[in-house]
């Protein structure tokens, strides 16, 4: 309320409130995922993050295979992605010229997923959107919106990151182990390993995947 009055206020602002509002209904999105349905699909899912055969990862793949049956499942696109993509499509209507707020309002804090897409959409396109922030959980079913390569390209390089991260803070993997990090462009092949491991302390604080699972993304 205080910001809507302040807004009225505004001798700058004050002219939005001329024009009469309406509510939208974002159509509901959902996402086809494809998932693993071997222990043999799962393995060479965990051998491309870790870019190398580990002992633990047969194991990991009979837990992930056992916490994700089935082929296929419809996942829905979570409430401020499918927000964000709905605003960024031109629909043909006048608003097409009219900027969007980029602060998008969500009565809770982002999980994981959306937040590394949203980030993942920010570095890839022009405008930015922000939530409040995100609670560091990975919350199943969710589905990707349909973007272009570049962003999905983007988004698994984040998520494979996150991953490798969880893998060397659980004490699966080590720096030292003669491993190579996976390339994202938060992981540049000139960084020294100081770099990384300052980057893995700064996701420490977010990272959190519930009994070493992983998620499959659609692209
Ligand atoms: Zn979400």
């Amino acid at each position: 309320m205080q910001t809507l009055v302040g807004f009225a206020n505004s001798p700058r602002l004050r002219p939005a409130l001329q024009f009469s509002m309406s509510i939208l209904k974002v159509p509901k999105q959902t996402r086809a995922v494809r998932l693993p349905q071997s222990l043999d699909q799962w393995g060479t899912i965990l051998q491309n993050v870790t870019q190398r055969s580990y002992s633990w990862q047969p194991d990991v793949s009979k837990e992930l295979l056992d916490a994700f049956p089935g082929s296929q499942r419809i996942c829905p696109v979570h409430c401020e992605c499918s927000l964000i993509q709905h605003i960024s499509t031109p629909d043909g209507s006048s608003w097409d010229n009219v900027p969007p707020f980029n602060y998008i309002g969500v009565s809770k804090l982002s999980c994981s997923a959306c937040h590394l897409w949203i980030k993942s959409y920010n570095e890839q396109e022009e405008r930015r959107f922000y939530t409040k922030g995100s609670h560091g959980k990975w919350c199943w079913p969710w589905g990707m919106p349909e973007g272009g390569k570049p962003l999905s390209e983007c988004m698994s390089g984040k998520v494979s990151s996150e991953y490798y991260s969880y893998l060397l803070e659980s004490g699966l993997m080590r720096l030292d182990d003669d491993s190579t990090p996976p390339h994202t462009p938060e992981w540049d092949e000139d960084s020294d390993e100081e770099e990384v491991r300052d980057m893995i302390r700064k996701v420490r604080s977010r990272v959190s995947m519930s009994g070493g699972r992983v998620a499959a993304f659609s692209h």
